[in-house]
């Protein structure tokens, strides 16, 4: 059994040649995916069931969004500790100003804030810009 059945079956969803087309791009390129690029790798597959599978990957756990710097929304595989309830991701990402790609910085959590009295905060996004180590190796 291939890595995106085992998802789809771990998550209790049917396989569909969507689903496993954008989970096998996920897994393969190990970062962040914006909508348009699935529209681009997935040529056979109109967009409204792209983004479709999207919210359904959302609910179920195996996606978070990223937000990167320039505004742009993208999609992360979840580690193991997210499900139906509840996402846990809870960690940096880093936007590439030279290649544009975003990715999971899974092992950096968020440090802790300490906020003003009567704040409470639910969730957090932390996205740091600036060049990759693919992009500084490239150079060299
Ligand atoms: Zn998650
Ligand atoms: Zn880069
Ligand atoms: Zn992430």
């Amino acid at each position: 059994m291939t890595r995106a059945l085992q998802i789809l079956k771990d998550a209790g969803l049917r396989k569909t040649p969507c689903r496993l087309q954008m989970l096998d791009l996920l897994l393969q390129e190990g970062r962040a995916i914006s909508h348009s690029e699935f529209e681009l790798h997935l040529e056979a597959i109109d967009r409204v069931t792209i983004y479709r599978t999207l919210h359904t990957f959302e609910r179920k756990g195996l996606l978070h969004k990223v937000i990167d710097g320039q505004n742009q929304s993208k999609f992360a595989l979840c580690s193991h500790s997210c499900d139906e309830k509840e996402h846990r991701d809870e960690h940096i990402h880093f936007h590439c100003e030279n290649c544009d790609k975003t990715r999971c910085l899974d092992e950096l959590g968020i440090p802790e804030i300490v906020l003003p009295v009567g704040y409470s905060a639910h969730r957090a996004n932390y996205m740091i810009e600036g060049i990759c180590a693919e992009c500084v190796g490239a150079g060299t």
